[in-house]
């Protein structure tokens, strides 16, 4: 695997949270996602009244790499400081278990884990049928 430029990765994640739409909650959050092919998607969250409707910062990276093709990823970077929540997690897995999730703390400091460690016991096609 190539070495992942969290920094980068990171700032992407903070200018896409200047994009986001999230007059309810007040609380701007911007995703990075980098494919294995090394093109990124970034996306803000998206909410609207109806909180159920709303849309992550994660999830709506996610499904514009998907809606052009991409179908592997080796890191999710997420500003500010915050891991995914479990839907986005599960969505992340359905595309395999190899990923690092980037976030930064208040402070500077980056963590990183692998999805297993935020997934443990994903559910995947072999639970099905
Ligand atoms: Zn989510």
């Amino acid at each position: 695997m190539s070495e992942i430029d969290t920094l980068a990765l990171l700032q992407r994640a903070k200018d896409s949270a200047e994009w986001a739409y999230a007059p309810y909650s007040n609380e701007p959050k911007g995703a990075a996602l980098l494919c294995s092919d090394g093109s990124i998607y970034a996306s803000g969250n998206v909410e609207f009244a109806t909180f159920s409707g709303s849309v992550c910062a994660e999830l709506a990276a996610l499904t514009q790499a998907i809606s052009e093709g991409k179908r592997q990823f080796k890191a999710l970077a997420i500003f500010p400081y915050r891991y995914p929540c479990g839907t986005c997690r599960q969505f992340l897995s359905e595309f395999g278990l190899d990923v690092q999730v980037i976030t930064a703390c208040a402070n500077g400091d980056i963590e990183s884990k692998f999805l297993p460690e935020l997934l443990p016991h994903s559910f995947d096609k072999s639970n099905i049928g």
